[in-house]
């Protein structure tokens, strides 16, 4: 059985169980849990050498109740049919949970990316785009996709560029994909949303007193020891964002190896130990992990898996020192896995929940896209006027003067950055509290299966409404 179809059993396992909390007809849930359309494509494209290589590629989508349907794409070497799949389903259940209203979907082109060039890259790029455009799987009202392991924004640049070369004179194009870099249709503060979204999200999560003293934890961030694993796009920003917060990093990993230093790691020197050396070993006053994985028994409060799928498994999980692990990965830990660490009582923050700032930050791009305006340029300069006349009146009615600095920190109107990260904080907050409540409503309940259940009764509404089920 191949990693994907054990990540898809692990999803669709996770899907069943909290199904049967539900009350919902059982051919709805049948018709939520099922993937709608799976595209398969394989092309052959040029190496630099001059050698052919074929390439195989795939799109799932997973949900048709909200379109467009929205999932990133992923350059990895063990992407297959069934990986994709339940990537897919997972944005169903991750968009509901925030309000995001798309349907779910994922791509992926079976490669390891550093094993290309930049141009070789290009090519598979566009030809997949390409393959996405004939068929019907991509445009702002279909399929948008967006960057996941392996892909970034120059690969969502080079989707957009085709697929607009392809559809010229199509007003939205730029909405067909989203991570775009700023200067090519993107939005400021995607490339660091899901990392902040882990980050806000898990903020949340440890300032429930009565949560934290189940745990054995204080509230707050401030001084928990964090490990992170992968320090790729999600794990670097959500281990500054925790780092600014005052936690301590003790254990990071990465490919090649593990650090670990009960003192903190900074991570800013980390990464430019990692860019001089081409490794994250041998930092100054670090021990070197005898494995990669190593990590992941780090004594801490707070352990973050940030790379992969399937990497807490019946084999570690007795073995991990955590209070809290959080998925800020897709689909880190094993079913076998979870029920040892919740019989150890370590809460699993799920993946569909705290990994959801992408998405979330992706729509705000989309919703940029089709409006073609950048968020706070009608209204930014409006409001600092009327923030300034709000001062002087004030001013006036006091007779204190503020001090040039507290004039510019207080008339400050919203940035584009700024609109983003505030939609994001509230996306992640509001979108904690239903899941709380289900999981407080059952005795017995995992948070997993609490935010599965949320998701499933708002997918399960979208059908109702459309009038399909009763
Ligand atoms: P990325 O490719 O930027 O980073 C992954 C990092 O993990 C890489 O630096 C890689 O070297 C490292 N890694 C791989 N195997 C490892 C191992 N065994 N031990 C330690 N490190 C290892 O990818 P990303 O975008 O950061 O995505 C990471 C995870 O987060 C994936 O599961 C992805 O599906 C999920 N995710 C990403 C986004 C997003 O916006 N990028 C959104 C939601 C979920």
């Amino acid at each position: 059985m191949s990693l994907g179809s054990r990540f898809l059993e692990q999803v669709d396992q996770s899907f069943d169980h909290a199904a049967s909390f539900t009350r919902h007809d059982p051919t709805l849930l049948a018709n939520i849990k099922a993937c709608k359309n799976l595209l398969f494509t394989s092309f052959p494209i040029k190496r630099d050498d001059g050698r052919i290589e074929v390439v195989h590629a795939w799109r799932a989508q997973h949900s048709h109740h909200k379109l467009p349907c929205k999932g990133g794409i992923r350059y990895a070497e063990a992407v297959d049919a069934e990986e994709v799949q339940a990537l897919a389903a997972l944005m169903t259940y991750k968009c509901a949970l925030v309000d995001v209203p798309f349907g779910g979907a994922k791509g992926g082109i079976r490669l390891n990316p550093k094993k290309y060039s930049a141009g070789e890259l290009e090519r598979i790029t566009r030809r997949y785009a390409f393959e996405l455009v004939r068929k019907n799987f991509i445009g702002p009202g279909l399929d948008v996709p967006a960057p996941d392991v392996g892909t970034g924004p120059r690969e969502m640049a080079w989707i957009a560029d085709t697929y607009s070369q392809l559809r010229a004179g199509e007003l939205d194009s730029l909405g067909c994909v989203t991570g775009k870099p700023v200067s090519a249709g993107g939005i400021r503060g995607r490339t660091e949303a899901t990392g902040r979204g882990v980050f806000f999200g898990v903020r949340e999560v440890c300032s429930v007193a009565e949560d934290m003293k189940a745990l054995g934890l204080s509230t707050g961030l401030q001084g928990k020891r964090v490990v992170i694993q992968g320090l790729g796009n999600v794990g670097y920003h959500a281990a500054k964002f925790f780092q600014e917060a005052g936690a301590i990093l003790v254990g990071l990993s990465e490919s090649e190896g593990a650090i670990a230093n009960p003192a903190g790691l900074d991570i800013e020197r980390v990464m430019e130990h990692r860019m001089a050396g081409k490794r994250i070993l041998d930092f100054p006053g670090a021990t070197n992990l005898a494995r990669r994985e190593d990590a992941l028994e780090v004594d801490c409060d707070i352990l973050i898996p940030a790379a992969l799928e399937r990497q807490i498994t019946e084999e570690n999980a007795p073995r991990l020192r955590t209070r809290i692990v959080v998925e800020a990965a897709n689909g880190p830990t094993t079913p076998e896995a979870d029920a040892i660490l919740r019989q150890r009582g370590i809460l699993v923050v799920p993946d569909a929940f705290i990994n959801a700032g992408g998405v979330t930050v992706s729509y705000f791009e989309w919703v940029k896209n089709l409006g073609h305006v950048r968020f706070g340029r009608m209204e930014k300069r409006f409001d600092e006027g009327a923030y300034a006349r709000l001062l002087k009146a004030v001013e006036g009615v006091t007779g204190r003067r503020f001090t040039a600095d507290e004039v510019e920190r207080l008339t400050q109107g919203a940035s584009e950055e700024d609109l983003v990260n505030s939609g994001l904080e509230e996306t992640m907050i509001g979108a904690y509290h239903p899941i709380r409540e289900a999981w407080k409503r059952q005795p017995d309940l995992d948070m997993r299966t609490a935010a599965m259940i949320v998701a499933i009764d708002k997918v399960a509404l979208s059908y109702e409404q459309l009038g399909i089920f009763p």
